[in-house]
């Protein structure tokens, strides 16, 4: 089902399609702006230079920002991700919390390359397009959790002997869909063109009313062990069901990253149905 992964690491320009990617307008007088493939605040370099709508990018930009600060930020800085303000000094120390065995918490500054780098993400059920099953709302199965522990790390003083990590546990489902969407629509029109398929993606992306669960989800297998070939994974797939062809993307981010040890576990595969192929293509 699955074509072996490519990787979106490249430095690479999209010219576009002189019109917008979500919603076909021209532009207007505004014209049409650039779009990250994979969001830049996570690394990506890929770009379409010409692909969204002043009125498109207003809905949009703040799901990457959600995706950068709110889920990932712990990761980007101790991977050293660019940030969009680039004037801003590095952020050299976080601060991490701990529970004590008597109940207490206790929160110190530790340096990046020092501290344990949590990730909480969700798993989710394969796409109701996929499965056959149709699910309501917004469902996960389970959260995901890799806490990376670098080779740096020692409990601070304040917390010896023994201490458990404070896991914050927020996560913005609809907003992190909404990004999974965004990724798998710019990766199929980069792909195969605009006119190549009908999207199902642009409402749920744009934010209006849509149940992202009948394109966007995961798989049943659980995550693979990390990949060491890149920063993200992304791979075109076709699905035909009931004399139909659909455009699919698997998208794996953070791919290298993982908790380390054994059973050396990874980041999840999240699955998204970008599409109907158009019978007219050649
Ligand atoms: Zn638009």
């Amino acid at each position: 089902m699955t074509e072996p992964f490519s990787v979106l690491l490249e430095r690479q320009k999209y010219p576009g399609y002189g019109r917008c990617i979500y919603c076909l307008s021209d532009g207007g007088a505004a014209r049409l702006r650039r779009e990250h493939i994979i969001p830049r605040a996570l690394g990506g370099n890929a770009e379409i230079l010409q692909a969204s709508c002043s009125d498109c990018e207003a809905k949009t930009s703040h799901v990457d920002g959600a995706l950068a600060n709110a889920m990932f930020r712990d990761l980007r800085i101790y991977l050293r991700l660019q940030s969009r303000r680039k004037t801003t000094t590095r952020t050299t120390h976080l601060p991490t919390t701990f529970l004590l065995p008597n109940g207490e918490t206790r929160t110190e500054l530790m340096l990046v390359e020092e501290r344990p780098v949590e990730v909480h993400v969700p798993l989710l059920f394969p796409p109701g397009l996929v499965s056959g099953v149709n699910l309501d709302g917004v469902e996960i199965r389970t959260m995901h959790s890799i806490i990376h522990i670098p080779e740096k790390f020692r409990l601070p003083p304040s917390c010896q002997p023994s201490a458990s990590l404070k896991i914050e546990g927020q996560f913005d489902v609809y907003t992190f869909s909404r990004a999974l969407a965004k990724i798998a629509h710019c990766f199929t029109v980069i792909t195969h063109g605009l006119d190549a398929f009908e999207p199902f993606l642009p409402p749920i992306i744009l934010g209006e009313n849509a149940n992202p669960l009948r394109y966007i989800g995961g798989t049943y297998e659980p995550p693979p062990p990390p990949w060491p070939g890149g920063k993200h994974h992304i791979a075109m797939f076709e699905m035909r069901r009931d004399g139909n062809t659909y455009f699919g993307v698997d998208i794996r981010l953070f791919a290298p990253f993982g908790e380390g040890g054994m059973p050396n576990v990874g980041m999840p595969v999240y699955r998204v149905i970008s599409g109907l192929v158009r019978q007219t293509r050649t």
